[in-house]
């Protein structure tokens, strides 16, 4: 069997690995450059690879191909696979087809890394030997080569499901769904939403589906499509039967026979969206059979992830917080909700299509200032114009943050929350927190 794995990336040489261990004949193909570390793996396992072209003689030969999630099912040679009737798998749906362990899937337009991440915690500290993967560290297909857990987490994106045919995980988490990566899905925002859903399509009845009961686009899919796993919804606004939720500020569940409780103040994460968050990951631990016990004590001591809502230093009473993970208007809002002091606001970047209605409120009440940090501020000052007094231009994170601590006075926060893509200014969102974060250390 010839196994042809487009992309050289994380997915992509996991994937070889993996078929190369299970007896295909595996070669790779990257239309761009492969990293030199990975191309010493490939050399170590024997695995022929070529770079910065798609050779489709080597290719179009192939009996089963695994196409890495960054390559758009419109480039010419996904649709030369199509035509010929090969068929085009994602890396979660190759490794899947290896293991019996259980997973847990994560998907959602926001808060996947984080529930992911908090979800392992509490899993961990309950002593399960589960793994990390997805898009997260080393890929799960590589993670199922080295065969070392009895189960995993799994980060999972639209673009992952998109190329899944028989995976089933045991329990799905849908986190929210606001529109984000149209461009991917004809900006057709049902193919999205579907996308998502792909997660349940292959479970059974001894499955479950953790879901947020007030996404309304969550809702209304469920109503109009049977899904046959059990159903575990979570709320910040409602009691919900069978499920967990928010009463008197304490996380309620009744999930399970034993009753879970918690008062958010004792949770390590701020702002309502961790809450929302922290049930996913609770509901997933009481299905594993966590303690209720051990959950309480992991939620109250997980660390947080690079990049959202971290707290990086307060300069003379001014706490300074990266959230450039904030790539669109939703994961914004959240962050704004959870500021309790006067903040300066740096915003900004490539806008995916953004509306900022959604954010107007929440500027008026809690922004002083905002600093613009884009090559095209426009939308953002024509959309705050009236409601902010003062709204600055800058060209460079250090002026930035300069120009926000000049801002901002005793007990304020300087929050790094651009609702936009980084890709104009810097190499990727972790650049762009990076580069806050030593601009920050530097003032
Ligand atoms: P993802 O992996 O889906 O991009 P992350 O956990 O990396 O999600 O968080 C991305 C951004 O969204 C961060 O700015 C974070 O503060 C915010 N966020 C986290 N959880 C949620 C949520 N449940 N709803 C909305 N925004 C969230």
């Amino acid at each position: 069997m010839r196994l042809v794995v487009l992309g050289g990336g994380e997915s992509g040489v996991g994937t070889a690995i993996l078929g190369k261990k299970k007896g295909y004949d595996v070669f790779l193909s990257d239309f761009g450059k492969i990293k030199n570390n990975y191309k010493e793996v490939l050399a170590l396992n024997d695995i022929t690879w070529e770079e910065e072209k798609h050779t489709e003689e080597l290719i179009l030969n192939a009996d089963v191909v695994m196409k890495s999630p960054g390559i758009p099912d419109k480039s010419p040679i996904i649709k030369a696979l199509h035509e010929k009737g090969i068929s085009v798998i994602s890396e979660i749906e190759f490794a899947s087809e290896f293991t019996e362990v259980e997973t847990i899937g994560i998907t959602g337009s926001n808060g996947k890394t984080t529930t992911t991440m908090l979800t392992h915690h509490l899993l961990k500290q309950g002593s399960l030997n589960f793994g990390l993967a997805g898009n997260i560290g080393k890929s799960f297909a590589w993670q199922i080569a080295e065969n070392k857990h009895e189960g995993y987490v799994l980060e999972l994106s639209s673009f992952q499901l998109d190329g899944i045919k028989s995976y089933r995980p045991h329990i799905a988490v849908i986190t929210n769904i606001s529109p984000d990566h149209l461009d991917r899905y004809e900006y057709k925002y049902e193919l999205y939403v579907a996308a998502k859903f792909r997660i349940t399509m292959n479970q059974t009845e001894s499955d479950f589906l953790v879901y947020d009961a007030d996404d309304e686009i969550i809702s209304k899919w469920l109503e109009s499509n049977p899904i046959k796993a059990q159903k575990i919804p979570f709320s910040l606004t409602k009691v919900v039967e069978g499920g967990i939720y928010v009463k008197n500020d304490t996380i309620i569940s009744n999930i399970t026979n034993e009753e879970f409780t918690m008062p958010i103040n004792e949770l390590s994460l701020e702002g309502k969206h961790n809450v929302k968050n922290a049930m996913a990951a609770t509901a997933v631990a009481q299905l594993m059979r966590i303690r209720k016990e051990t959950i309480r004590e992991s939620l109250s001591n997980f660390q947080g992830v690079e990049h959202r809502l971290e707290k990086v230093l307060k300069i003379q009473n001014v706490q300074y917080i990266n959230d450039s993970k904030a790539t669109n208007t939703n994961a914004t809002f959240f962050a704004l909700d959870s500021m309790n002091t006067p903040t300066v606001w740096i915003v900004g970047g490539v806008d995916k299509g953004n509306d900022y209605d959604e954010l107007m409120s929440l500027v008026r009440e809690k922004v002083k200032a905002i600093v613009c940090l884009g090559v095209d501020n426009q939308k953002i000052i024509n959309a705050f114009g009236n409601v902010v007094d003062v709204i600055v231009e800058t060209a460079s994170m250090q002026e930035a943050v300069k120009i926000a601590q000049k801002l901002s006075e005793k007990g304020d926060t300087v929050l790094l929350s651009p609702a936009c893509a980084s890709f104009d200014l810097f190499e990727s969102y972790e650049d762009r927190g990076k580069q806050f974060k030593i601009a920050v250390q530097n003032l």
